[in-house]
C-alpha cells in the first residue's frame, strides 16, 4: 500500500505555517503539486519554495473571507496548473472569549474565516473537479466543534458549521465523484495553541489518552490518506485525530 498522488494539483488554505504547511509537506512527499494559499504572500512563497523537489509548488496571495480574493485566486491556480484536484480547506483563525465579552467584529472574523472561506474556495474549485469527475475536498474543523468549549463559541460554532457544511456537500457532489470529508485535530502544537500557559499544557496533557500533544504531521497523515485512492468509498465523514481525547 503506497500513497502515489503524482498528476494530482492541491490547493492548501493557510499553508504558509502550522497544520497546513505539515499538510502541504505530506501532500508534495506523496507526488502532489501544491498552491499555497494564505493573507501574506512572502510567507506563502517560502512555505511553497520550501516543498523543494521540483513538484512545481507556488504559493498565493488569498483572503479566504474576500470571495472576489478567493474567485480570482482559484482561476490563477487553474491557469498556472491547469486543474484542481485536492482542496484541503485549513485556513483558519480564533478570537477567544466568553460569551458576553465577544465582539460582534471578533464573532464575524472567525465565522467568515473557519467557515465561509471554506463555503468559498470549495464553491469555486469544485467545479472543475465536477467536470473531471474526480476531486476531494478535505475541511478542517476541530474536535471542539464537536464537545464545545468555554472561551470558544465563535470558534465552535464555526468549525461545528463546516461539520454541517462538509456532510451537505457529500450528498451533493458524491455522483460526481467528488469526495467530501473533515479532519478534527485536538490539541496541535503550534503558533494557533503556544498562547497557552505552561500549567494549562500540563493539564490538557493529562486528558489525552496518548498523553502527548498532536503534531501537524498526525494531521497531514489523515488528509494525505482522505485524498488518496485508499479513501475513495468514504464521504461525509469527520476523522478525528485527537490521541483519544474527546471520545
Ligand atoms: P496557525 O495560526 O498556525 O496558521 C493559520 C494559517 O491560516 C496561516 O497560514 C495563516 O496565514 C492562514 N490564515 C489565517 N487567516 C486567513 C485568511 N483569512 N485567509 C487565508 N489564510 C488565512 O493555525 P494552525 O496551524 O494551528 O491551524 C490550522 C487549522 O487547524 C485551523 O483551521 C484551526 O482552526 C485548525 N485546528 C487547529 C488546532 C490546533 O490545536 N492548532 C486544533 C484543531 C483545529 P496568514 O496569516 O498569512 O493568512
Amino acid at each position: 500500500m503506497k500513497i502515489d498522488l503524482s498528476g494530482k494539483v492541491a490547493v492548501v488554505t493557510g499553508g504558509s505555517r502550522g497544520i497546513g504547511h505539515s499538510i502541504a509537506q505530506a501532500l508534495a512527499r506523496v507526488g502532489s503539486r501544491v498552491a499555497v494559499l494564505a493573507r501574506d504572500v512572502t510567507k506563502a512563497r517560502e512555505a511553497a519554495a520550501s516543498l523543494g523537489d521540483g513538484q512545481g509548488a507556488q504559493g498565493y496571495e488569498c483572503d479566504v473571507s474576500d470571495a472576489r480574493q478567493v474567485e480570482t485566486t482559484v482561476a490563477a491556480v487553474e491557469k498556472d496548473f491547469g486543474r484542481i484536484d485536492v482542496v484541503v480547506n485549513n485556513a483558519g483563525t480564533t478570537r477567544d472569549n466568553l460569551l458576553f465579552r465577544i465582539a460582534e467584529e471578533d464573532w464575524d472574523t472567525v465565522l467568515n474565516t473557519n467557515l465561509k472561506g471554506a463555503f468559498l474556495v470549495t464553491k469555486h474549485a469544485a467545479r472543475g473537479m465536477i467536470k473531471r469527475r474526480w476531486g476531494r475536498i478535505i475541511n478542517i474543523t476541530s474536535v471542539v466543534g464537536i464537545s464545545g468549549n468555554k472561551g470558544q463559541a465563535n470558534y465552535t460554532a464555526s468549525k461545528a458549521g463546516l461539520i454541517g457544511f462538509t456532510k451537505s456537500v457529500s450528498k451533493e457532489l458524491a455522483s460526481r465523484n467528488v469526495l467530501v470529508n473533515a479532519v478534527a485535530p485536538g490539541f496541535i502544537d503550534t503558533e494557533l495553541t503556544r498562547k497557552i500557559t505552561p500549567a494549562a499544557r500540563e493539564t490538557l496533557i493529562r486528558a489525552i489518552p496518548l498523553a502527548r500533544l498532536g503534531e501537524g504531521a498526525d494531521v497531514a497523515a489523515a488528509v494525505v490518506f482522505l485524498a488518496s485512492e485508499f479513501a475513495s468509498y468514504i464521504t461525509g465523514q469527520v476523522l478525528v485525530v485527537d490521541g483519544g481525547m474527546v471520545l
